[in-house]
């Protein structure tokens, strides 16, 4: 029997989507971002499958050594960039051994390369701050930054650029453009790559991709804009989280429904019962009436959504079984819409889930 809940995670989502943005970038380098399990996807099952199959991902985005090493681990090849750098000096020999470059975006980042010394020049992304104010070399401070790089002989030359948008997700806004200004006069006559472009400005600021983008979230098939979809951008959902009914009930009108009994139903009906809780990652306050997908039907959501179970309101003339399948979200049903009904977006929900969901990759 299959497990549940489970993630069920289609390979060929995946690879339509990676060719799908080579389509949308098709002057760039695709830099596939996988940090966070590759956004609760699966680690090595997401960069086997967009790394190994034709026209590839170049490379491959993360955020933590432990996930690069994770990767080098299970034999994957590619160039390997830590998006937030390096934390201690001593990732410094770790990164040169296992070929994996580092973005550098902080004055105690470039004090600890100064005084190191390595097996062989370790390769950097400096990062720059050209809106964020997030992470980054901030305008004033990139010349001379950039000038003790080039000094240091622990860092490979030439050196990378990057820089990362605070508002490309609103195509309205004028903060990436001025974003994009603003990089591209401090970098002007240097050599090395560049890369600006998240998914959100690979989909809506063609202008800046560059030499490489960046995409996490559009490579699952979701949409990085609220109130959009993935397959408005020719996507597909790369993940269906699916689950049981573990019980079907009459239930009478007046009588609540789980912990602190606030959801009373109206009129009779039929709850079911749904294996999936809080403890897997689905968020405990999704309000009543998040959608849930039953036999090619959507029913809401009533009463608290409890650690190892939720409840739906099947309707009066459900004919729902037990053990029939659930989806959460999925090809059927966007996690860009559930993530509206629960207040918050599609990358936290996906990332969220526990270890006790099995991830499954299909074809
Ligand atoms: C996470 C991350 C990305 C990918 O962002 P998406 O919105 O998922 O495409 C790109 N660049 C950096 C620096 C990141 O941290």
């Amino acid at each position: 029997m299959k497990p549940f809940p489970r993630a069920e995670i289609s390979r060929h989502a995946l690879q339509h989507n990676l060719t799908r943005l080579r389509d949308i970038a098709p002057n760039s380098q695709i830099m596939a971002v996988v940090k966070a399990n590759g956004y609760g996807h699966g680690l090595l099952n997401v960069a086997e499958c967009v790394g190994n199959c034709t026209h590839g991902a170049d490379g491959f985005g993360l955020a933590r050594l432990e996930e690069a090493l994770e990767l080098r681990d299970g034999g994957v090849k590619g160039r390997l960039l830590l998006l937030e750098g390096f934390f201690r000096a001593s990732d410094l020999p770790v990164l040169v051994e296992h070929d994996i470059e580092t973005v550098v975006h902080h004055e105690f980042q470039l004090e600890m390369l100064a005084a190191s010394q390595l097996a062989k020049p370790v390769k950097v992304w400096l990062k720059i701050d050209s809106g964020m104010h997030r992470l980054g070399i901030g305008i004033a401070e990139f010349v001379q930054a950039y000038q003790k790089l080039m000094d240091c002989s622990s860092v490979a030359k030439p050196i990378n650029l990057m820089t990362h948008f605070a508002c490309a997700d609103e195509p309205q806004n004028p903060l990436t453009q001025q974003q994009i200004n603003q990089f591209e006069s401090l970098i002007k006559g240097l050599d090395g790559e560049r890369t600006l472009a998240n998914s959100a400005a690979t989909l809506f600021w063609p202008q800046s991709q560059a030499d490489w983008v960046r995409p996490g979230i559009a490579l699952y098939g979701v949409s990085p804009v609220v109130g959009d979809k993935g397959t408005n951008h020719q996507l597909i959902p790369a993940m269906e989280l699916v689950s049981n009914l573990i019980a079907v009930r009459k239930h009478k009108a007046g009588d609540s429904v789980g912990y602190g009994a606030y959801w009373t139903a109206k009129q009779d009906t039929i709850l079911g019962v749904v294996a999936i809780g809080y403890g897997d990652g689905y968020p405990r306050n999704a309000p009543e009436g998040t959608p849930v997908l039953i036999n090619g039907r959507r029913v809401p959501i009533v009463g608290r959504v409890s650690m190892d179970m939720l409840t739906v309101d099947l309707g009066a003339d459900a004919i729902d079984q037990v053990g029939d399948s659930v989806q959460l979200w999925g090809k059927s049903l966007a996690v860009e819409e559930v993530a509206e009904h629960i207040g918050t977006i599609a990358y936290e929900l996906v990332t969220k889930l526990t270890p006790r969901v099995a991830v499954a990759l299909l074809d």
